[in-house]
């Protein structure tokens, strides 16, 4: 780390916070990170984030803001469910936030919100302290029910359609962020996409399922073989998005795909080499790594720092989030080694997790990241070269 700060490494500032004002769900889904994953530490959370610690990191956030002069940021109020924090903690909490941010900033507030608890009542109260909605939905009903059940077993798709009804429809619409859908190959992609399109979402965030080399996704082995089921999937929808775009829907991962390709850097996790700049805040004030980090092994979202003795800048030096900070220089030999890197970016964090080399490896996804940016690129450079073609010869050609 003094060899990296030596080098001229300047710690970017934090802009967005998670904070799990709720630990536990209500929901029982089979693939979450949070309950299935190999850390379970979630149990030694306090089931709400208590008022005193909502106050703190408000505190916390606002400091962090003013040193670094920023006057814009986000703040996702996540869980476990979010909404069991309760209607009356949740409000207080926006106000809080707001408050001791002050005028100067723009605080973006939302909740990431499994979708059962939403409804008319709760729709107004997000309303009234501007808390924008962000929805996980996995597409079709038997799409969707597969995976996000009760844990009696119920699927969620019916209260999840009928809330994401109540919000697109009525008077909450501005409130809609967009759509969080997990992918699982055995889903046709297209139909996903278009069962996802049906809410008119403003944003769909296509995840890759989370898993790493001792632990790989579903379809992948732990060999690396020629065979590239997420690249497919992805490339399915990206043909049925790049022939009909929906002018009022972004596609992140495929936006952020074709901007890195294009030569921008958007702010991305999972792609691109941007430094990460988020923070998540456990329900104790613990200050935490990213919850994906849970599929590694048991502790590795710990840092050791809170926000009652620690502030927002000793964070951002610790060294789990600092190397995430680092673009090219954080990746491992073979990745900085492979042309596709300031694209791929290798990958999501989590993804990249061995036992004997730690993070320092390319993606479990490493073909199918391979192929999806090279197909893009095809199609865009073939899309790009008659506009090439056509373009005056400059001066320096001529
Ligand atoms: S809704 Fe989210 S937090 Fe709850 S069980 Fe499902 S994936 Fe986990
Ligand atoms: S994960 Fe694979 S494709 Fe991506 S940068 Fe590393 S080696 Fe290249």
């Amino acid at each position: 780390m003094a060899a990296r700060l030596a080098a001229g490494w300047t710690p970017s500032p934090l802009h967005a916070f998670v904070l799990k004002v709720h630990s536990r769900c209500d929901l029982a889904c089979d693939y979450c990170y949070m309950y299935r994953a190999r850390d379970g530490s979630w149990r030694d959370q306090p089931r709400v984030m208590a008022p005193g610690v909502v106050e703190r990191t408000a505190e916390r956030i606002a400091e962090h803001l003013d040193a670094h002069g920023l006057t814009e940021a986000g703040v996702v109020l996540h869980g476990g469910e979010p909404l069991l924090m309760g209607d009356a903690a949740l409000a207080a909490a926006a106000r809080t936030l707001r408050a001791a941010a002050g005028d100067r900033v723009r605080l973006h507030l939302s909740v990431q919100t499994n979708g059962v608890r939403l409804t008319e009542r709760r729709l107004d109260l997000l309303a009234e302290h501007g808390i924008q909605v962000g929805v996980s939905v996995d597409g079709g009903r038997a799409a969707h029910d597969r995976h996000r059940r009760g844990a009696d077993g119920r699927g969620s798709h019916a209260r999840v359609a009928a809330a994401l009804r109540l919000l697109t429809d009525g008077p909450h619409r501005a409130l809609f962020n967009g759509l969080l859908c997990t992918v699982d190959l055995r889903n046709d992609p297209v139909r996903t996409y278009e069962a996802l399109l049906a809410h008119r979402p403003p944003s769909v965030d296509f995840l890759l399922p989370l898993g790493n080399w001792d632990a790989p996704p579903p379809g992948l082995g732990r060999a690396r073989g020629p065979a590239t089921p997420y690249a497919d999937w992805l490339w399915a929808v990206f043909e049925r998005w790049y022939a009909t775009p929906e002018p009022s829907t972004r596609v992140r991962i495929l936006d952020d795909l074709m901007a890195l390709l294009l030569g921008a850097t958007p702010d991305t996790e999972g792609l691109g080499l941007s430094p990460v700049r988020y923070a998540v805040v456990e329900t104790d004030g613990s200050l935490a790594q990213d919850d994906t980090l849970r599929t590694a092994y048991h502790g590795a979202t710990r840092t050791g720092l809170d926000v009652h003795r620690h502030d927002f800048d000793a964070l951002v030096r610790h060294p789990g989030i600092a190397a995430r900070q680092w673009g090219a220089e954080g990746l491992c030999a073979e990745c900085r080694a492979c042309p596709l890197h300031p694209v791929c970016g290798a990958g999501h964090y989590a993804t990249r997790y061995r036992h004997d080399t730690g993070f320092a490896n390319p993606s479990v996804y490493c073909a199918d990241l391979a192929a999806l940016v090279r197909r893009v690129r095809g199609r865009l450079a073939s899309d790009l070269a008659p506009v090439t073609a056509a373009r005056p010869p400059t001066p320096e050609a001529a």
